[in-house]
């Protein structure tokens, strides 16, 4: 027997009904998005290693061990893209979208990154990103919580997750505090690990986000950046605390939140989800207001968010996406009743209703398409067999319900509409 293909580990394919879940999830969060203002971008999935070697920082988790980079046919470097962020600033350099007036950005596709696969790490997963540019204040960060609170209750999420913030302060207070976090850490040398050994002097700061427990007295008893950060990151910090309370956000203040990304200053926070075990991060973000001139660009303050689609997915209830999206199920005995119930449920889509009708194909028995029916979550089934096309009417079965059959003309649109909507 010839040997069968696989997907690629951590990358898989999204079948019904969950790909109706995530449609549907997706469609309610970009709806808020434009409540709030946001408009869309479309990046390309591949870029430049270089663009991600110089925003993320090279002694990161992503550049160093989970980028998927190769050469393409003229030998330039190529990385599939692990993240939104980078891309997003490079578009806005390169278009100049980033001056004048602010922006409010989304996006939302996969990302690819080689993780070892487990449960809510995949290689191929899928974030909802959202940036935005050219505001300075905490106003904008807070909108951006509360846009991703308002997300949780549109999507009826079973369970509220924690929100954690945190300040890293502006790049100088980082410095002087990455001096004594050093010497802290120094102490403990002998009982610190590889990794944390190996980013000692290069990123201390990713020492904190360790999750090694071994580390976490040595993590916990760390000096805190907090009490280090300079005047004006500490009244950003306060003020959008200010903020959150007023909209009735619950926060708690993380002093080792550090983000896996360089590329962060002043404010980050994360919403945190029980129940997922270890990965329990589904949405993550911050104000990155340096990453723009490192990139290239004219300094322009910036702040976003990502949420990992599969995490959030994971969290919504089965019973959430049983709900019917099928009107009605149309059953067709012979030949004439398929010409038929081919042009009636084309007059029933396009009616303004936008209703959803499924016509059986590939003919079979009646017993067999009722089944098909029932099996497509329908509420009506319309059976039009040899009677009907005679007579030019339609038998509505109610199959959700205990009501008797109806038989209406076909040509009375209205009355096949009124049983549909229930009206
Ligand atoms: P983690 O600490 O879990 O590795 P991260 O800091 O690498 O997360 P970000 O780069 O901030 O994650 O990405 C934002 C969100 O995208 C995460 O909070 C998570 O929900 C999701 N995400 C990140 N990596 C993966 C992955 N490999 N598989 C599935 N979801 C992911
Ligand atoms: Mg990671």
């Amino acid at each position: 027997m010839t040997k069968r293909i696989q997907s690629i580990r951590g990358m898989h394919d999204v079948l019904p009904p969950d790909s109706d879940v995530l449609r549907s999830t997706e469609r309610e969060m970009q709806n808020i998005l434009r409540q709030y203002g946001y408009h869309e971008i479309r990046m390309p999935l591949l870029e430049q290693t270089e663009l991600f070697k110089r925003s993320l920082g090279e002694v990161t988790d992503i550049v160093e061990k989970e980028m998927y980079t190769f050469e393409d046919r003229n030998g330039d470097s190529l990385t599939l893209r692990p993240e939104g962020t980078a891309s997003c600033v490079r578009a806005g350099i390169q278009h100049g979208f980033l001056y004048g007036q602010p922006q409010r950005l989304w996006y939302c596709g996969p990302f690819f990154r080689h993780e070892r696969p487990q449960k809510g790490r995949y290689r191929q997963f899928h974030q909802l990103g959202v940036e935005t540019f050219g505001y300075l204040g905490p106003d904008i960060d807070a909108e951006l919580i509360i846009l991703s609170a308002h997300m949780w209750e549109s999507i009826h999420l079973p369970m509220k997750p924690r929100l954690e913030i945190n300040s890293l302060g502006s790049s100088e207070a980082r410095k002087q505090y990455r001096d004594i976090l050093i010497s802290y850490l120094q102490k403990f040398e002998d009982k610190l690990d590889k990794e944390a050994k190996s980013r000692l002097h290069s990123n201390p700061l990713r020492i904190l986000d360790s999750k090694n427990p071994d580390m976490q007295e040595i993590i916990q008893n760390a000096p805190s950046l907090l009490n280090h950060l300079d005047e004006e990151s500490a009244d950003h910090f306060s003020q959008l605390q200010k903020l959150l309370t007023a909209a009735k956000i619950e926060f708690t203040i993380n002093p080792r939140l550090v983000r896996g990304l360089d590329y962060y200053s002043k404010t980050v926070f994360e919403w945190v989800a029980e129940g997922l075990g270890a990965q329990a991060t589904i949405c993550a973000g911050g104000r990155y207001d340096g990453l723009i001139e490192q990139l290239g660009g004219k300094p322009c303050p910036a702040a976003g968010f990502a949420i990992g689609l599969e995490r959030l997915l994971s969290l919504l209830e089965e019973s959430q996406y049983l709900d019917p999206s099928v009107d009605v199920y149309m059953v067709l005995m012979g030949e004439k009743a398929e010409i038929a119930g081919m042009q009636l449920a084309n007059q029933m889509r396009k009616a303004p209703h936008s209703l959803s009708v499924v016509t059986n194909c590939g003919g079979g028995s009646i017993k067999s398409q009722m089944k098909r029916a029932d099996k497509s979550h329908a509420r009506l089934a319309f059976i039009l067999g040899e009677d009907e096309v005679d007579n030019q009417t339609v038998t509505v079965k109610y199959l959700r319900e205990k009501r008797d059959q109806e038989v209406i003309p076909q040509h009375d649109l209205a009355a096949l509409f009124a049983v549909i909507l229930d009206k």
